[in-house]
This record gives structure tokens, C-alpha cells and sequence, in this order.
């Protein structure tokens, strides 16, 4: 058996990763359905309660799950299901918020094989994709030739084209380019009874030839659209919404428009009657009447350039009132923010900055961009605008001569412009700060998602909000209004508790009275994320009885049976869809954690808020090149469901309320493969925008573990890696040595899981605080200094790598800093908290703290030259102790750069310019970014005399002990494989990084001269 470590996780068999439990509910079909088609099925109970949600308040456990590698995969599977009657369901990111992945079916997860671009085609401006296709990862692709994929749902970096298609999917610029639907020219489809089919432009008369009622399944399907265009042309028209954004129901009123060569709402011209594009009619149809198996969709081009205003009103109202107005110019976006959006976001770190550009009295913001030719027309554009619309400003441009001015009141109290790309990247994070703020409850109220994209005529916009506002008051509750004002979709998303009864009655009688009030004006319940177990019920009230029919009709000519993702944008009436069925959390709701937990957990509904606070929106799906960020670089590695944090959530979750076996959240199998792969980057509890804190989950559950089933020595040495690494430091060089032998490490990793292809770390017989002492401690004395800092002697810096701890007290007092490197300082804990070992890392927190307070009491600051240890102190320490020393040793507790940073303390030194010249790349520690303190050491660095390129990289997955053992390490290789990359296309003539375990991992890179340094040695090289 080879030792060697592989790229793949999956293919390493000492991990033995199979993602899935051995509690296999269907093994029969598993066993058919694998020797019928080549791909991967699994029904083990982790893999279906995995696919029983999605970014959706609902939940309901799938059949099974399958992979498909191929066409002939879903025609293998779905005509075994259609021969049997069991429903299939199409999915790509799983990012739906009305519950249309969630359904007990077979699932087809698309995302995980079938995701390549065939082909781009920049003359014609096309391309053809697989389903599996992320909207992100296509555009990325396209932008070499300034092309897109128009359609640009927020979400859309974790959406597959199967998806948006599915969902008829749009965004921001829909004012611009319209739904997903423009741009389908032709699809690969599988029929409900396994045939494949292609879908595009057809002429009536060959839709009348091909009609064949008694015929085979596309006799029938094609005799259908040609009754309902000959039947049922005049009432689409008149029963559809005249709405540039209407994703409710079927695709019928742009099959009728096409047929008639009539326009679109919203201006969009169909061409010469006499044709019309079937692949269109899948559109929004949410996996109900065939499955896309390849698409070609049309492209655009990428804007030259945008230019863009916020204009602030006292009131929502006045906003709203401001729409139509403003539409008059043709901006490409017109969002909006109400003032309990804005109120939240004043209060948080990430968004109060942005907030503070608001001028006083400012309770709504328009955002409204325009797409220009140029700089000068884009600040032509704002200025038309604002002469029209706010004409007390002084805008930066001249509005043309033929600038529209209308003859609504004026109703905005100021405005902003920014042309600049970092200026209107402000603006649109305030606009998107809703969803995250929404998010982050912990309570058992949440902003569900069930009305939350009404799409309304923009004119209707001031009456909507004022009778929505009347139905949450008479419902005792209330929501945020933001998103898409432009084309009249809003997103509100009313705070209820599923898991009481008046929630569930708030939820039906909130949607019932919206539904009325969108009927009355002209709108629908959906414009943008579709119909799903939320709102399909209303699509009868929406479009009446003759079409409700029609829609009936038009799936069972598809789907005779009903088996393709039943109960979605129609029903029938024996089985109808309830929105208040299959709720995540519902009345008969339980949660029983199993044990206390460990840790502080300050948030409301405490360690249970947490594990419940993921509501599926698959942000942790997102790739590294598309979406940046630390989040989740094990789903990065291995593309797993079972790796994302969502994942692991939703696990936990199962776990602890009963959808698994009671007490599998501490099986071994659950705690190796949901929360032993999880590398407690904290990246989710940054970049995730519930914040859930996964790390933190990992910890409390680990613990628990060993409470119930005892640690492994190997478990138990990592955590008390200070003892070893003091004794590694007095046997040195014996100890350097013997790790070297030939075989030692084969030893090693035979007898204690240590992967025998890591190199160890070297111990120094010298230590950092040695040389303190031997150089005579501090060089500058308490009284000529300007501050006193206590120098962290940390594990890794103490006794592998002291040049660091050298470099900072140099650095340090090279700006007038009085130094001290305590003796009786050790360990700060994070091996044992890493590991699970809650009461030993509280106890040596407990010892840390009680040492420094006196100090930090007398003014002494402590700074911490290791990451993962700066952090320790400055957050995790307040998740062991409730002391409120925590809090003042935190407040005084900095990073080495960080401290430097923070007080400019750089600005007292003399550097050599000559001495910096060269050009670095740094790869910040994912628990600094997590705490987002990564950026100090980059403008130390820069104003230090260096040319630094941060990479916007994840966890380099070495992640402390993580990657040396040996069941990790391949997870450890995939994921650091991506940060290679990243450095590989990176300029930098050296690599800098702060924290110890991305270092050793970095010097593993193929083509590595060296480990690289950590920034305080480059500022101290750079002293003059
Ligand atoms: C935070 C957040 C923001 C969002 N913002 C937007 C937004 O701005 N605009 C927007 O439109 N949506 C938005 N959404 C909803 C969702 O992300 C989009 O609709 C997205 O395009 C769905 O893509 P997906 O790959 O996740 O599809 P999934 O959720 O996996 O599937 C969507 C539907 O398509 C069907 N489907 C999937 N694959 C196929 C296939 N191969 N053949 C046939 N049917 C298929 C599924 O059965 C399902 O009914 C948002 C969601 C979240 C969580
Ligand atoms: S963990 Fe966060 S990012 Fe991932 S699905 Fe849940 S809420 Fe979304
Ligand atoms: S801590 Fe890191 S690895 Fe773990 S779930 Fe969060 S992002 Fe993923």
C-alpha cells in the first residue's frame, strides 16, 4: 500500500473519506441504479439528510442522491425512477430560497461533474455548458474575451447555469438584461421517460407537424404548446403581470409573445411572429418538466463603464415614490435600503463605516447606476439625473441637453456619486449589507424567505409598501424592504418563529393577504427567485382557474406521471402544496444537544442558536477564484457537500434534533468525516454572512467526543505540543536528528498516524527567550521608551523559529518600544482548544490571564508574533473564561504588525530603502483575516519600503496539526494545492507569511527555495 499522499482526498486510503454514513436506507436501489449508469448513487442517511434543504426555511429528506458523469447517466436514472414511479429532482448549488431542491426524490447534483464550458464561441457570442456550470466560473472564463453572462443573480459565483435556468434567475441589472430566459438558445434535455431532446428555436408550422397527442412523449409535448398558443394565446396575455420581472409560474406569456412577435414587458423585442424558442419554456419551470443536461446561451458584452449615485430620502416612502421617476433615465440598476436595514447596519463592524457617509435624517438610499460609454458619460448621466431628481446638487458632470426631466415632486434630502471602482464598491456594500445583517440571528425568529421577491409595477411601488407594512403590523411583526426597486422587486422577509404555532399561522396569513395585495396591484409573488414550496400554492389566486389548468396540462404533457420535481409551480389537486409543510423548524421541532456545552456562547438561544443559524444559502460553495475569502477551503478541495460548512451545519443540526440516530454527532464516524475535516480556519465565521462559527462548533463537539470515547496519545501530544517542543528544544540537535533517520518517519506514521511525507519541525537548543536573556534583555530602558510590550514568547516561535521573536524585539525598539519576554509565560492554549481539549486550554487561558492583567493593568501591551496565538487572546479566550480580565487582556493583545499598525509605530523608524527592494507576495493566516487584522502586516510592509501583492487566499490547510496527520494529509496537500496556485500566478520574487503552519506548508510547494519568512523579518531586514 502506498504511503504517498494524494492530491485527491477521496483517493487517499488512509483517510478513507466515502462522504457518506454506513446507514444506508435503499441499498437495492444504490445497487441498481450503479450497475445501470456509471456514476456515484448514495443513500446512506448523511448523504440524503445533506439534500434534504437548501437555502430555504425548508427540509424533507430525499430518496437518494446521484452524481451524474454524463447524459447517459440522467437517461439511465430517470427512466429506472420513471419505470417505478419514483420522483427525480434536478440540482446545482442548492441556492434556491423557496424550497425547490427540497423534495423526496432522487436527487441529480450536477455541480459536481457535469460543470464544463464545451465551448465559447466569442464571434457568435455564445457558449455551451454543462448544467453543473457555476454562473462565476463561466463569466471568469468569458472575460478574456469582455463577455458575459448577463443574467447576474447575487448568488450567482455559487449558482449553476442548470439553476438559473431552472429558476429563470436575474439580478441587480435586470433593468438592462432582463431573466436568464433571453439568453437560452438551445438546450439538452431528458424528458420525464429518459429521452433526449433538443430544445431551440422552432417555427409553429414544425410545432403543428411534430404534434401528435396519441403520439410518443415530444408528440405529446409539442401537440400541447400547440394547443395552448392556438387556445390560450389572448388569456396569457391578459392573465400574465405586465412585469419586466415575473418569475411565477410557467414560461407561457414569452412562448406567446414570441409566437405573436410581440415585445416583452420591459421592452425586450421577440422578433418576427411565426417562431418561438422552446428551450425557453424551461425557464423557471424549476426541474418540472425536463432536465437540462447542456445548454447555449447568448453572451454580452462587459460595460466599459459605470457610474453611479445614491440618493438619501427621510423615508421609505419618498424612496419608493422616486422610482419611476428615476426609471425615466434609463439607469442600468435602481436598489433600494430602508432604515432598519440601515439602523442594523450602522451597528456592525463590517458595515458601520459605510454607513457613516449617510447624511444625518437619511432613513431609505436609491442606489441608481448607469452603464456608460465613458467616464465623462457616466458623469454626464448622474448629472442628468440629478438636475432632475435632486436639483439642489452640484453634480461633478454636465447633464446632456436631451436629459429626460420629468415632473414628479423632488423628494431626496442629498446625494453621492462615485465613479471610481473602490467608490461604488462602498456603495454597493452598503446596499448589500441586508442579507447578512438579516441573517445573523441566533433567536428562534427568523427573516424567513417565503414573500420575500414580490415583483410590483414600479409605479405601484409607494402603495405596495404601505400595504405590506399594514398586513406585517396586523400579523404583529415587522421586516426590512430592500434589493431591486428599479424593476418593483423587493425583498422582505417578515421575522417569524416557525416553531410555534402563530408563526406558522403568521406565515400562511402574511402570504395569503400579500398575494391579494400583489393580484390588486398588478403584481406577482414572485420576480425573481421562483415559485418552490413557498409560493406555488399562490399561482392559482395569481393567474386564476383557466391558467392553473394550463399549467397542469403543460406538466403532465411533459411529466404524465408527475415525477419531475412534483409539488413545484403546480399541483395537482389530490396532492396539493402547502407552504406550511415541511419546515426546518416547525412546532414538533427538537432539539436535544446531548450535553452541556463547554464554551461561552453569548448569542441568543446560545450553543443551539448557532448549530441552527445556517440557513442554507451555500455561500460556503464558493470557489476560490471566483469568490475570495477563506470560506471553505475543504468543499475547495474536495467539491463534497459533506465539506462546505453548510454541510457540517446541517449535520449537526440532524444530529441534534433526530433526522439522524440520537447520539450520531459523536459516533466516530460522524466526528471524522462531518467535523474532523473541518480545519478550523474560522473562515466561515467571517466570510459567511450568518457568521456561523464552525471552528467554535467543531471545538464544543470534539470535546464532548472525548468525554464519551476517551483521545488518542497522538490527539493528546498535538495538544500539549508545548511539552513537546520543550523537550524537543532540550534534546536538540539529538532530537532534530532522530526525526531524520531513515524510517523514522515511516515509524511514526505506523504507530502514531504522523503522515511520514511532513518534515518535522526543527527544535532550536537556543531559544527565543534564551537570547532575550543573553542579549541582556531590553535595549531600551522603561524610562526613555515610549510603550512597554510584553513580546509573546509563543510555542512555535519560542522553540522553532526564534529569528522571528529576534526580528520583533529589534523592530520593536527600533521604534522606541521597552520590550520584556516574561519566563513564566508558556503555552497560550490553542493546540488543546484546536484538538477538543476545552478544560485544559481553559485552564492554561485562566493561568495566561491572571499573569498578564496585572500587567496590562500597569500599561504594558502584549503582542503575539504567531497568529493563530495573537487570536487566541484576542477571541478565543472570551469563548473559555467569563472573567472580564479576558476582555482587558484581549483589548491590549496584538499582533506583531498589527501593533506596529495600529499605533504607526513604523513611522519612528529609519528604513533602508535599498535594503527592501524586493517584491513580496503574503499570504495571510486565515484567523487574522477571520478577525480581519490580516491587513496590517501588508502596510508595514509597503511603508517598510516593500512591494507586497496580498493574495486574497484561503487556509493554507496545514491548519496546526491538521496536515501532519496522516489521514489529513491528502485533504491538507488538495487544499494548500490551491494556494499554490495562487502563489505561482502571483508576482512576488519571495513569499512572506506570518503563521507557522502556512509557512512549513509553503515550503512543501513545488519549486519552494525556502520557507518563507515571516513579515517581522523583513521589517527588521529593512531597518536601517
Ligand atoms: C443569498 C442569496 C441571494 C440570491 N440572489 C438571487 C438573485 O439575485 N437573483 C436570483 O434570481 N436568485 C437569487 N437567489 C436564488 C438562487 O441563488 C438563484 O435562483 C440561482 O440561480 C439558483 O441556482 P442553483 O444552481 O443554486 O440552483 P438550484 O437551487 O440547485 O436549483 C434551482 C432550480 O433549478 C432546477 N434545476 C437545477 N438544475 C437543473 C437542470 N439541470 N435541469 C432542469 N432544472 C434544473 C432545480 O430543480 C430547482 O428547481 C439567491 C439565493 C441566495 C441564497
Ligand atoms: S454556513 Fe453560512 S454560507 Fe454556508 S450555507 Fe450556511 S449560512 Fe450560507
Ligand atoms: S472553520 Fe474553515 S474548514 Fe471549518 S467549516 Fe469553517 S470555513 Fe470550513
Amino acid at each position: 500500500m502506498s504511503l504517498e499522499p494524494s492530491a485527491d482526498p477521496a483517493a487517499d486510503r488512509r483517510a478513507n473519506y466515502d462522504y457518506r454514513s454506513d446507514d444506508v436506507d435503499r441499498p437495492a436501489l444504490v445497487d441498481d441504479l450503479e450497475t445501470l449508469v456509471d456514476c456515484e448513487v448514495r443513500a446512506d442517511s448523511y448523504s440524503r439528510e445533506l439534500y434534504a434543504t437548501d437555502a430555504s426555511p425548508y427540509e424533507l429528506t430525499p430518496i437518494a442522491v446521484a452524481f451524474p458523469e454524463s447524459t447517459a447517466d440522467v437517461t439511465g436514472i430517470v427512466d429506472y425512477c420513471a419505470e417505478r414511479e419514483i420522483p427525480v429532482l434536478p440540482r446545482g448549488g442548492g441556492t434556491s430560497l423557496a424550497g425547490q431542491t427540497v423534495n423526496r426524490a432522487v436527487v441529480l447534483d450536477f455541480s459536481r461533474h457535469m460543470n464544463e464550458i464545451l465551448e465559447i464561441n466569442p464571434n457568435e457570442r455564445t457558449a455551451t455548458v454543462q448544467p453543473g456550470t457555476i454562473l462565476g466560473t463561466l463569466n471568469e472564463a468569458l472575460s478574456t474575451h469582455d463577455l458575459k453572462f448577463a443574467p447576474d443573480p447575487a448568488w450567482g459565483d455559487k449558482s449553476a447555469i442548470g439553476g438559473a435556468i431552472g429558476n429563470n434567475s436575474t439580478g441587480s441589472h435586470s433593468l438592462k438584461y432582463g431573466k436568464t430566459d433571453a439568453y437560452i438558445e438551445e438546450v439538452e434535455a431528458v424528458l420525464s421517460d429518459g429521452t433526449v431532446t433538443t430544445f431551440g428555436e422552432v417555427t409553429l408550422e414544425k410545432i403543428s407537424d411534430r404534434a401528435d397527442s396519441d403520439g410518443d412523449l415530444e408528440g405529446r409535448i409539442y401537440a400541447e404548446v400547440d394547443r395552448i398558443l392556438e387556445e390560450e394565446g389572448n388569456l396569457i396575455e391578459e392573465a400574465y403581470p405586465d412585469l419586466k420581472r415575473n418569475v411565477s409560474g410557467y414560461n407561457l406569456d414569452r412562448l406567446v409573445a414570441e409566437a405573436r412577435g410581440k415585445t416583452m414587458p420591459g421592452g425586450e423585442d421577440t422578433g418576427e411572429p411565426g417562431t418561438v424558442n422552446l428551450a425557453r419554456l424551461l425557464a423557471g419551470s424549476e426541474g418540472t418538466l425536463a432536465i437540462v443536461t447542456e445548454a447555449t446561451v447568448s453572451l454580452e458584452p462587459i460595460p466599459e463603464t459605470k457610474a453611479v449615485t445614491l440618493l438619501c430620502y427621510s423615508d421609505l416612502h419618498d424612496a419608493m415614490r422616486d422610482v419611476e421617476p428615476i426609471l425615466a433615465h434609463d439607469p442600468s440598476a435602481v436598489e433600494v435600503l430602508d432604515d432598519v436595514l440601515i439602523d442594523l447596519a450602522r451597528d456592525t463592524a463590517e458595515f458601520g463605516p459605510v454607513t457613516e457617509i449617510l447624511p444625518d435624517g437619511t432613513n431609505a438610499v436609491l442606489l441608481v447606476e448607469f452603464y456608460a460609454e465613458d467616464a465623462d458619460h457616466g458623469k454626464e448621466q448622474v448629472a442628468g439625473l440629478l438636475a432632475d431628481r435632486f436639483p439642489s446638487a452640484t453634480p461633478t458632470g454636465v447633464p446632456s441637453a436631451d436629459a429626460p426631466q420629468t415632473e414628479a415632486e423632488t423628494l431626496a434630502i442629498e446625494a453621492l456619486e462615485a465613479y471610481e471602482k473602490e467608490e461604488r464598491a462602498q456603495l454597493w456594500k452598503l446596499r448589500k449589507s441586508g442579507l447578512p445583517i438579516l441573517l445573523s440571528r441566533t433567536t428562534d425568529e427568523k427573516h424567513i424567505s417565503f414573500i420575500e421577491d414580490t415583483a410590483i409595477p414600479p409605479a405601484q411601488l409607494p402603495e405596495f409598501v404601505e400595504g405590506f407594512e399594514s398586513i406585517l403590523e396586523d400579523h404583529d411583526t415587522y421586516a426590512a424592504f430592500y434589493a431591486h426597486a428599479g424593476p418593483g422587486v423587493l425583498h422582505i422577509r417578515p421575522l417569524v418563529n416557525t416553531k410555534s404555532e402563530i408563526g406558522i399561522d403568521q406565515l400562511h396569513g402574511i402570504a395569503d393577504a400579500v398575494t391579494d395585495l400583489v393580484v390588486e396591484l398588478g403584481g406577482s409573488v414572485s420576480g425573481e427567485h421562483g415559485d418552490g414550496r413557498a409560493r406555488t400554492q399562490w399561482n392559482q389566486k395569481l393567474y386564476g382557474d383557466d391558467l392553473w389548468r394550463s399549467f397542469q396540462d403543460l406538466k403532465t404533457a411533459f411529466d404524465p406521471d408527475w415525477l419531475l420535481n412534483p409539488g413545484q409551480v403546480v399541483f395537482r389537486e389530490d396532492d396539493p402544496t402547502d407552504l406550511r409543510e415541511h419546515l426546518r423548524f416547525d412546532p414538533d421541532y427538537e432539539f436535544e444537544a446531548g450535553f452541556e456545552p463547554e464554551l461561552v456562547w453569548e448569542n441568543d438561544n446560545g450553543m443551539q442558536g448557532m448549530v441552527e443559524l445556517c440557513h442554507g444559502c451555500g455561500g460556503c460553495r464558493g470557489e476560490q477564484e471566483t469568490t475570495g475569502g477563506v470560506m471553505c477551503p475543504t468543499f475547495r478541495a474536495s467539491r463534497e457537500e459533506i465539506t462546505t460548512t453548510r454541510g457540517r451545519a446541517n449535520g449537526l443540526r440532524q444530529a441534534m434534533s433526530g433526522d439522524l440516530e440520537p447520539g450520531e454527532a459523536f459516533s466516530d464516524e460522524f466526528v471524522e468525516e462531518v467535523m474532523g475535516l473541518c480545519i478550523g480556519c474560522k473562515g466561515c465565521a467571517i466570510d459567511c454572512p450568518s457568521e456561523v462559527d464552525m471552528a467554535k462548533l467543531k471545538a464544543e463537539v470534539t470535546h464532548e467526543y472525548h468525554q464519551r470515547n476517551g483521545s488518542t496519545l497522538r490527539d493528546r501530544l498535538f495538544a500539549n505540543v508545548a511539552t513537546l517542543s520543550a523537550w524537543g528544544s532540550r534534546l536538540a540537535p539529538l532530537s532534530n536528528t532522530a526525526s531524520k533517520l531513515p524510517g523514522a518517519r515511516k515509524v511514526l506514521e505506523a504507530t502514531m498516524g504522523i503522515d511520514s511525507s511532513r518534515s518535522l519541525p526543527t527544535f532550536h537548543a537556543n531559544t527565543f527567550r534564551d537570547w532575550f536573556e543573553k542579549r541582556g534583555g531590553a535595549q531600551i530602558s522603561e524610562q526613555e521608551a515610549d510603550r512597554r510590550a510584553v513580546v509573546y514568547p509563543d510555542t512555535y516561535t519560542n522553540y522553532n523559529h526564534p529569528a522571528a521573536g529576534k526580528a520583533a524585539v529589534r523592530v520593536l525598539e527600533a521604534a522606541n518600544v521597552h520590550v520584556t519576554v516574561p519566563d513564566e509565560l508558556g503555552d497560550t492554549g490553542r493546540p488543546a482548544y484546536s484538538k477538543g481539549f476545552l478544560e485544559t486550554a481553559r485552564e492554561t487561558a485562566h493561568e495566561n490571564v491572571s499573569k498578564l492583567a496585572p500587567l496590562v493593568e500597569d500599561g504594558w501591551e502584549i503582542v503575539v508574533i504567531e497568529p493563530s496565538d495573537a487570536v487566541m487572546f484576542q477571541l478565543d479566550y472570551g469563548d473559555l473564561l467569563t472573567d472580564e480580565r479576558v476582555v482587558q487582556v484581549a483589548g491590549a493583545t496584538y499582533g506583531v504588525c498589527e501593533y506596529i499598525d495600529a499605533f504607526r509605530l513604523d513611522e519612528e523608524i529609519a528604513f533602508d530603502a535599498d535594503a527592501a527592494g524586493e517584491a513580496l507576495t503574503y499570504h495571510g493566516h486565515c484567523h487574522q483575516k477571520a478577525t480581519r487584522k490580516d491587513h496590517h502586516a501588508v502596510g508595514v510592509l509597503r511603508r517598510a519600503g516593500y512591494a507586497v501583492e496580498p493574495l486574497d487566499s484561503g487556509c493554507c490547510g496545514m491548519a496546526g496539526s491538521f496536515g501532519y496527520e496522516a489521514e489529513h494529509a491528502s485533504m491538507s496537500d488538495a487544499i494548500a494545492s490551491i494556494l499554490y496556485e495562487q502563489v505561482d500566478e502571483s508576482d512576488g520574487e519571495r513569499v512572506v507569511a506570518p503563521g507557522a503552519s502556512c509557512r512549513t506548508q509553503l515550503e512543501n510547494r513545488p519549486g519552494a527555495t525556502e520557507e518563507p519568512p515571516t513579515p517581522i523579518e523583513f521589517v527588521d531586514a529593512a531597518l536601517e
